[in-house]
């Protein structure tokens, strides 16, 4: 569903992603660890087209974003982009609109759902966040851990068949890091497709089925979680992991 064959971006002179091939199965969950700067939220970026890659090929849910190096025109990642759902480390909800008005924004005005279907979807979106009472309040008033999963609910609202995660936890307080991987665990058992940027150790352990290890834009090595966290064959896994504990 994702596929991708020597990906290259620089930033000037910073080579930031040196020939990356990787692809990602259907309903995959793939976990990307590695140390600051390695080029883990570029290489995020470049699968929905936020990032101006320079070479390689990139396909996600059969749409072409790079091809031989060429991005394609916004019109097409446009369509790309209404299947591909991301989810930051900030919320970025809108302050003036009402959790529910959050979550029905882009499938009615994107997608032209008719406003009662788009809130009949909402509130049932919200309810698998665990967030139904809280539909006609302002993101204002929630905690991080509420609004990150708010922003995982309006992500959804747009039916996507890949979601892209960068850092969903690292801006909360530790208390609320729970509820939030517990909403991402139960989209992994529902066979949705995700690749999740994390430090949390243990969800990858748990959740992945693929940990991708990343250093200096480049995959390190890549493979099961209990392989990578047991016996990782590469020293910089290895030097990467002592630092997390
Ligand atoms: P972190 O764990 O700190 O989030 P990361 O692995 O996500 O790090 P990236 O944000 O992808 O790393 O950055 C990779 C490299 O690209 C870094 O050297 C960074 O300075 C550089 N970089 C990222 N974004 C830009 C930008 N917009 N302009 C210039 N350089 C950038
Ligand atoms: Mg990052």
């Amino acid at each position: 569903i994702v596929d991708i064959k020597g990906l290259k971006k620089s930033f000037g002179e910073n080579v930031v992603l040196k020939n990356i091939d990787f692809s990602v199965q259907p309903s995959q969950v793939v976990v990307i660890i590695g140390p600051s700067g390695s080029g883990k939220s570029t290489f995020l970026r470049c699968m929905n087209g936020l990032e101006t890659a320079e070479g390689g090929t990139v396909v996600v849910s059969g749409h072409p974003v790079v091809e031989n190096g060429r991005m394609m025109p916004e019109a097409k990642l446009d369509e790309m982009r209404a299947e591909v759902g991301m989810v930051f480390q900030s919320f970025n909800l809108f302050p003036h609109l009402t959790v529910l008005d959050n979550i029905t924004l882009a499938p009615t005005c994107l997608r032209g759902v008719p406003r009662k279907a788009a809130e009949e979807q909402g509130m049932r979106l919200l309810k698998k966040v665990g967030l139904d009472h809280k539909a006609k309040v302002y993101p204002g008033t929630l905690s991080g851990g509420q609004k990150q999963r708010v922003a995982i609910a309006r992500a959804l609202a747009m039916e996507p068949k890949v979601m892209l995660f960068d850092e969903p936890t690292s801006a909360l307080d530790p208390e609320l890091v729970g509820e939030v991987l517990q909403v991402m665990k139960d989209l992994a058992a529902e066979g949705m497709t995700m690749l999740i940027v994390t430090h949390e150790m243990g969800f990858a352990r748990e959740v992945a089925d693929v940990v991708v290890v990343m250093d200096h834009g480049s995959i390190v090595e890549a493979g099961a979680p209990a392989d990578i966290f047991t016996a990782p064959k590469e020293a910089r896994t290895r030097s990467f992991l002592q630092t997390m504990l």
